[in-house]
């Protein structure tokens, strides 16, 4: 089993880790809880338990769905595979391009792009937005800004847009065509009296200052994600998305809104731009569009783009861009099958039921000595821990507060998400009340082990 352990999945799960040691604790822990079943070798073999919490936002209708089960068997049996290049393409695809245009609903979208995954859906941003320039005769206007604490991807486009050092380091990015600006997070960041709404507004004029002084005809995009998510769940202050999206406007440069982990509900709007009234000329989406049965990504373009790349001025010819699962029929028709499933238990009134008694308990937690902020919204909750309720009083870095939260998790038969005192939930869309008040009480019997902990 030759995986390569990766930062990512080191901290997120121990899924995939090479360590034989990790490997095996993993194996006790998870057999002994009933989480997943694992063989001899610490290797998950077989279903998760139907609404285990895998942390990386995506088994949205849990680990046991018979529908998306039989989409995918029918279509393997009615047509395993055709490509989607030279204008061709198969019916799965087709129907779920024109499934997702009709949802999407903020801003108009003409166009969709299949991809494998949401790394190389932001990677396909990027070239589409340095087509839709150079189509229009202005190929300096290249530049893409992000924000520090984003996450939009492994590959190396992807890795340079995403605002964490641990992704740039030894790997000599980002690449110099890649700005950050601010991370929008209040509790954080505002200075002493700043209310948010000043906050945004200072965030928005930071924002306007870097364009202004790279100069607003080199840059190209601003990409974000409507709420932070492996960032540590950090959501937009007050009229934070109004003022940067005016600033956006201004300099003609291009929305894109990475949808990765905030579509389809999520946040309890189908869409995050839904919920912050969000405009973008391009969306992103990954993980929840097939609830994680099949890989599967997908880029939407709005008009304003796709009537440059497919105008009869443009001469640069073919926007030469494509993977060989592109459109996969199998993954597009378990996505559909998603999709529908959404649409069938009306998934935004499930997770607008659930979701109060969710974050409700959780945040109940806010008064322990060692939590900083709780923050969430939806199904999306992060904790960070900190002393003194300071943002900026941290614990000791070797106290491995977080890791140690997230094994007593573990211990209690939950997984969470650990990234350094930052934990992240997402747990999927189905869940009962019962189960979110069990979620709740163990979370709580991990935060006492983990105050005893630092008592110690
Ligand atoms: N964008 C966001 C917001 C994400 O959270 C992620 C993954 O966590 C990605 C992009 C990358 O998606 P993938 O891991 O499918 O390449």
């Amino acid at each position: 089993h030759h995986i390569i352990k990766s930062s990512i999945s080191a901290t997120s799960s121990k899924i995939g880790s090479c360590s034989r040691n990790t490997r095996t604790l993993s194996a006790v822990r998870w057999n002994s809880t009933n989480v997943a079943t694992v063989d001899d070798e610490g290797l998950v073999v077989q279903s998760f338990r139907s609404k285990s919490h895998i942390p990386i936002f995506n088994l949205c209708l849990g680990g046991n769905e018979p529908r998306l089960i039989a989409a995918a068997t029918k279509q393997l049996n009615t047509l395993p595979f055709y490509h989607s290049f030279w204008n061709r393409t198969t019916k799965p695809s087709l129907d779920l391009a024109r499934e997702l245009l009709g949802m999407f609903t903020s801003n108009e979208m003409a166009k969709v792009f299949f991809t494998n995954s949401g790394s190389d859906a932001n990677d396909t941003q990027v070239k589409l937005v340095w087509y839709y320039n150079n189509a229009l005769g202005r190929p300096n206007k290249k530049k893409i800004i992000a924000r520090t604490k984003s996450y939009h991807g492994s590959t190396l486009i992807s890795a340079s847009l995403s605002g964490l050092p641990a992704l740039h380091q030894h790997f000599d990015l980002p690449t110099p065509f890649v700005l950050h600006t601010d991370c929008p997070h209040y509790w954080r960041y505002h200075l002493p009296g700043e209310t948010e709404e000043e906050f945004s507004t200072r965030l928005a004029t930071n924002l306007e200052n870097l364009i202004l002084k790279e100069g607003p005809e080199t840059i190209a995009a601003f990409i974000a994600e409507p709420v932070m998510g492996a960032g540590g769940v950090i959501l937009p202050p007050k009229t934070y998305f109004e003022k940067i999206q005016a600033v956006v406007k201004k300099y003609d440069i291009l929305f894109i809104a990475d949808e990765v982990i905030c579509g389809f509900g999520r946040l309890g709007t189908m869409f995050g731009c839904d919920k912050y009234d969000i405009k973008p000329d391009l969306v992103t989406i990954a993980k929840a569009l097939s609830s994680a049965y099949m890989p599967i990504g997908a880029v939407l373009v709005s008009p304003k783009v796709a009537d440059v790349i497919y105008s009869q001025s443009n001469k640069l010819g073919t926007f030469s861009h494509g993977f060989t699962y592109s459109g996969h029929p199998v993954a597009c028709a378990v996505a559909l099958e998603t999709l529908k499933i959404y649409q069938d238990r009306n998934i935004l009134d499930q997770v607008n039921r659930i979701s109060p008694t969710f974050q409700d308990g959780v945040k109940a937690f806010s008064s322990s000595p060692i939590v900083g902020e709780i923050r969430g919204t939806g199904l999306i909750s992060g904790t960070e821990f900190t002393d003194n309720k300071s943002p900026h009083e941290l614990f000791p870095p070797e106290w491995k507060i977080g890791a140690y939260f997230g094994a007593q998790c573990e211990k209690h038969g939950m997984l969470v998400r650990v990234a350094g005192d930052s934990i992240m939930m997402s747990p999927p869309f189905i869940m009962t009340s019962n189960e979110v008040d069990e979620l709740v009480s163990k979370y709580g019997k991990a935060l006492k082990d983990t105050e005893r902990k630092v008592e110690e």
